[in-house]
């Protein structure tokens, strides 16, 4: 006889507490068989084997492992695809249902629709909640039932829905999950990476940081942001959690896990911003493009100390500051005239915190050509950004050393008088091509 049992199928979600996929399939009456998959599509789209977004990924599992193992139960975790996954696991289960949070990036729809049709061949059901969101899909609508486009009306829609039922935290019950002693979890080396030297991120959002962030944020080399941004892309902090933190003690941070919730629906309703502008103008744009040039970004050879120091942190740690990430794109767009689309990609190798609602929605921002941009107009000047937000040097400092003597690639006037003129000429072209 083959032991009944409900799954519930770990992805962006990496945490037992206040997880409302795992909730109900706690609830669901029958015990719970927990399964990771390391999917070998998303593996395979990665850094090399020297890759910390599975590097971290592997050491939550291996976590969560150890702490449903001291429950009597563990985590089924293996390489493959989660169809094959899951058909090994008919072989030996009954499962009645699979649990699991839903996602809202085109690729993650398109495999879990692939999992729901499988699973209904099957006569299993399948079962997604709402998780990584306060508000998902069409909840926050303008009046017109339209979906927004501009982040302060959002926003303000955001705020006038939430109740404090929305970011309730769940107490799940332990002693639900299916009680078997699963193979280990497989090494990284077994499922194709290595160690990067990336240890895991704060867990919680702390009280006393989050109070000071308005007053810090905007400033490099203070720690003064969160830095909760890998544990909320993959979900071992709730973001429930953080709402709650947010509305005791800073609105300005609040704000910030909106931009969050906006650009995943701004994705979710217009799947094409992934690879096109939202404002179709700018596709009229004549990107330069130059290779060597991006390289030099790319290596942070630049020679503006704040655009090089930055992209050392990105480089070296997969972080970098949110300031000096608006800094460095708006130099790669506007500077050099090179396609957000190449600084995107770049971005989505090297975060690890790399979120593609995120990467996109802010390139697209910082480029002037995506939802609620700022104007086309407005080039972040490096050095007057550094004189701002990096008074003292430290940050530069820190992350480029030597920095004085390197000399610009190119003249800022001259580069922003260059990049009003294309940007120009590009949206004219658009309004009346010749
Ligand atoms: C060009 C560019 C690319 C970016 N790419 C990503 C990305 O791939 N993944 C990502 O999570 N963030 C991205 N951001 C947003 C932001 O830089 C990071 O979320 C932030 O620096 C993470 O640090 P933190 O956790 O300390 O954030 P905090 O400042 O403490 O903010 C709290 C959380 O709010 C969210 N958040 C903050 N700012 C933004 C924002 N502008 N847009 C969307 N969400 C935000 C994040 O989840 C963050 O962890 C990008 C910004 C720019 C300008």
């Amino acid at each position: 006889m083959k032991s009944e049992v409900s799954i519930f199928w770990f992805r962006r979600d990496l945490r037992i507490q206040d997880n409302r996929g795992l909730h109900a399939a706690l609830a669901s009456g029958y015990p719970v068989l927990p399964v990771f998959v390391f999917d070998r599509e998303l593996t395979r789209g990665t850094d090399g084997p020297f890759d910390r977004r599975v590097d971290y990924v592997h050491q939550v599992i291996k976590c969560l492992d150890a702490r449903l193992r001291e429950h009597g139960s563990g985590i089924f975790a293996e390489p493959g695809t989660p169809v094959a996954v899951f058909q090994k696991l008919c072989e030996k289960y009954d499962i009645k249902a699979v649990f699991c949070n839903r996602e809202y990036e085109p690729t993650a729809i398109a495999r879990d629709e692939m999992v729901r049709k499988w699973a209904v061949e099957k006569g299993i059901a399948f079962h997604d909640e709402k998780d990584h969101v306060i508000f998902e899909r069409d909840e926050v609508m303008s009046q017109g039932n339209t979906p927004y486009s501009v982040f302060s009306a959002y926003a303000r829609t955001w705020k006038s829905r939430l109740s404090q039922a929305d970011y309730q935290e769940l107490r799940s019950p332990v002693d639900r999950f299916f009680g078997f002693v699963p193979p280990p979890v497989p090494s990284l080396r077994d499922i194709g990476f290595e160690k990067t030297g990336i240890s895991l991120q704060p867990l919680e959002p702390e009280p006393g940081r989050i109070a000071n962030y308005a007053q810090c944020r905007d400033y490099p080399a203070v720690d003064g942001t969160s830095r909760l941004s890998v544990a909320l892309r993959f979900g071992t902090v709730s973001v429930r959690r953080c709402v709650a933190v947010a509305i005791r003690y800073s609105e300005t941070w609040l704000n910030e896990l909106i931009w969050r919730e906006f650009f995943m629906q701004v994705l979710y309703h217009f799947p094409r911003v992934e690879r096109e502008c939202f404002k179709p103008a700018y596709e009229s744009i004549r990107w330069r493009n130059n290779e060597a040039e991006f390289e030099q970004w790319c290596e942070g050879r630049t020679g503006y100390a704040l655009v090089d120091a930055g992209m050392a942190e990105l480089n070296e740690t997969g972080y970098m500051h949110n300031r000096v990430r608006m800094v460095t794109a708006s130099f790669l767009t506007k500077h050099l005239l090179i396609d957000w689309r190449w600084g995107e990609a770049y971005f989505a190798q090297k975060l690890t915190d790399y979120e593609r609602s995120s990467n996109v929605g802010n390139w697209q921002w910082v480029a002037g050509c995506g939802c609620d941009a700022a104007p086309y107009f407005r080039v972040f000047n490096p050095a007057e950004q550094m004189k701002k937000f990096d008074r003292e040097l430290m940050y530069v400092r820190r992350w480029n050393p030597g920095f004085e003597i390197k000399k610009p690639m190119v003249d800022h006037e001259f580069a922003r008088k260059r990049a009003l003129e294309v940007y120009r000429a590009g949206v004219q072209w658009y309004k009346s091509p010749v």
